[in-house]
């Protein structure tokens, strides 16, 4: 009853072994690293970006308000100070030394906003490299892995031909059920009885499941979903 899905899965089996040479090739591991090192750089990029507008912004601002001090201060410096009493002067001295406080200050935040843009340009430098890179190498990995897969491609093909050819023989139940599992990367998915053990996960299986086994030829596992069969 099992004779065809079992050799189906034999050369499924071997179809899987082929797909595993070429999935662990370090040509496709390196693909796959440059890839995401490639991704990474990219959002760090739109985030640094993002950094930038928003610093350059507060620095541009920030500019504004101390040249608006600063003319502010200059209107003092025009002004004829033997028509002030010295009452009018102290105060004109105190609002001088406020904005003398505010300037001192806005420099030292544009001076940090200037020092934060250059390190925000520095590390955009840093990813934008790292992206053309990884954009090299992602190439340079993908010509060698084309290579291999076009090394295994006649083998898997031909496994791959064979297995449709075989499906037409196959019962179509039984051929949904083993798709359907494989589907879920579960592999083989047909598996002796061992003892009185399942075969893919060794559970024991209960008497009276194991009395439905023997009238039906098989039955479905309750641990690993498998498809036990009296051998
Ligand atoms: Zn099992």
């Amino acid at each position: 009853m099992f004779e065809k899905i079992l050799e189906y899965q034999k050369l499924d089996g071997n179809l899987l072994a082929f797909e595993r040479e070429v999935e662990k090739d370090p040509a496709k591991q390196n693909l796959l690293k440059a890839m995401s090192l490639a991704k990474d750089s990219q959002s760090q990029l739109i985030l640094l970006d993002e950094t930038a507008n928003k610093a350059i912004k507060e620095y541009e601002n920030c500019k504004k308000e101390f040249e608006k001090n600063f003319t502010e201060l200059d209107k003092f410096n025009k002004e004829d100070l033997s028509s002030f009493t010295v009452e009018v002067l102290n105060a004109k001295l105190d609002e001088i030394n406020a904005l003398l406080s505010k300037l001192a200050s806005l420099e030292r935040t544009l001076s940090f906003q200037a020092e934060n843009i250059s390190t925000i340009i520095k590390n955009s430098e840093h990813y934008k490299k790292s992206i053309i890179l990884n954009k090299q190498k992602y190439n340079e990995n993908k010509e060698a892995f084309e290579g291999i897969n076009k090394k295994f491609a006649p083998q898997i093909d031909g496994i791959k031909k064979q297995m449709l050819e075989m499906e037409k023989q196959i019962d179509p139940k039984i051929l949904a059920k083993y798709k359907h599992l494989r589907q879920d990367r579960i592999f083989p998915v047909f598996v002796p009885l061992n003892g009185n053990s399942c075969g893919g996960c060794s559970m024991e299986i209960p008497s009276a499941l194991m009395n439905k086994l023997k009238e039906n030829g098989y039955l479905e596992c309750e641990q690993c979903r498998r498809y036990v069969y009296i051998d």
